[in-house]
């Protein structure tokens, strides 16, 4: 199939991406991937997303921001992306080849434009209770999910930057915050150490690993290890009503690695305010030739390891489809 442009990726800025691209009468192909409405769907209730007073169901919301992409005439495939093969302009003189990107290694769509929008998937620890609380208790999002959690007693697992944000956010609103740490020290920066040990409602409980969560039907504590494995190794229990992760996140870029530059994380790196990619030009060796890389675009948490809130998400979608517009009208 070919297209003038193809969004992978069905979070906020896959959507908001298709809308503006709908609507530059680009007939957008978008690939929805393996989780439809990406990672917002993995919370309860959406509160902070404008346009919304009284908050918002997350599926309904990716579902009307879905049918407004429909509305302009967005075509959907159901379908994860195998393989992609981003087309680098030759010196040559030749005719610029589209873009090409498989959907489940046999359907292969062509295209001016790309705009990757795949998201990132935050980390959890792996244990099995953390599946079985998922939206009862367990989050990795402070603030998304802190608002429920007002008055309450919650646990953060982590010892990164991300972690005493997010445990000094809950304590604004929470009873107590405990973090979870499981080394004898904090990673994150200074200052930001210095806020949570300064807390009075925060309790670090350094070297504590957590073994499973408890509750009837949602998280109403916590089993611990401390020091696990040293002679003092000692179980402990903790109430908790939240359990929220803080380990880090993982964007969802390996797919690309041949062909954009991405930071140490994993992260796309983009032309500063614009939302164009660079180049990666030798696969082989890892080197990248800080090139731009014509026709392709990342929006949304891919590109962004700061501030991963699904309203950021919507605006660089909506950059990146005008973006896209522009690069196509000079074709
Ligand atoms: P980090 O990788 O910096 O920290 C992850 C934390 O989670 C570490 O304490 C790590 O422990 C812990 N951890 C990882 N896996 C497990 C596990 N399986 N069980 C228990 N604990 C675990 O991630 P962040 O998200 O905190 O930060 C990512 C980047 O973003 C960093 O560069 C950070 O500085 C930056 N950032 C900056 C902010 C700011 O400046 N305001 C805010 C947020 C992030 P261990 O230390 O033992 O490895």
């Amino acid at each position: 199939m070919r297209t003038k442009c193809l969004i992978i990726g069905s979070g906020p800025a896959g959507y908001t991406a298709a809308i503006y691209a709908g609507r530059a009468n680009l007939q957008p192909v978008l690939i929805e991937g393996p989780q439809l409405g990406g990672q917002l769907m993995t919370t309860t209730e959406v509160e902070n997303f404008p346009g919304y007073p009284d908050g918002v169901e997350p599926f309904q919301m990716m579902d009307d921001m879905k049918r407004q992409a429909e509305r302009f005439g967005t075509t959907f495939v159901s379908g994860i992306v195998t393989k992609v093969n981003f087309q680098t302009t030759s010196n040559t003189g030749e005719a610029r080849k589209p873009h090409q990107v498989w959907v489940e290694d046999t359907d292969l769509y062509e295209a001016d434009a790309v705009i990757i929008a795949t998201g990132a998937s935050a980390k959890y620890l792996g244990i099995e209770s953390e599946r079985t609380y998922k939206g009862r208790g367990v989050s990795a999002c402070a603030t998304c999910d802190g608002f429920f959690y007002r008055k309450k007693t919650v646990a953060v697992v982590g010892g990164g930057d991300t972690a005493c944000e997010e445990a000094n956010y809950l304590a604004g609103l929470c009873e107590k915050v405990y973090m979870i740490v499981r080394k004898p020290y904090l990673r994150a920066s200074e200052i930001m150490q210095q806020r949570v040990l300064n807390n009075p409602k925060i309790e670090v409980l350094f070297e504590h690993n957590t073994l499973r969560l408890t509750g009837e039907t949602k998280v109403q504590g916590a089993d611990l290890v401390y020091r696990k494995g040293e002679p003092d190794e000692e179980l402990r229990h903790i109430a908790i009503d939240g359990f929220f992760l803080a380990i880090g996140h993982h964007p969802n870029t390996d797919l690309f690695k041949d062909f954009i530059a991405r930071d140490a994380e994993g992260y796309i790196l983009t032309d500063g305010v614009s939302t164009q990619c660079f180049k990666c030009g030798n696969a082989e060796m890892g080197k990248c030739e800080n090139e731009k890389m014509e026709g392709v675009f990342a929006a949304g948490d891919c590109a962004d390891p700061h501030y991963r809130q699904a309203i950021v998400a919507a605006g660089s979608g909506a950059k990146a489809a005008i973006e896209a517009d522009k690069y196509i009208k000079s074709l």
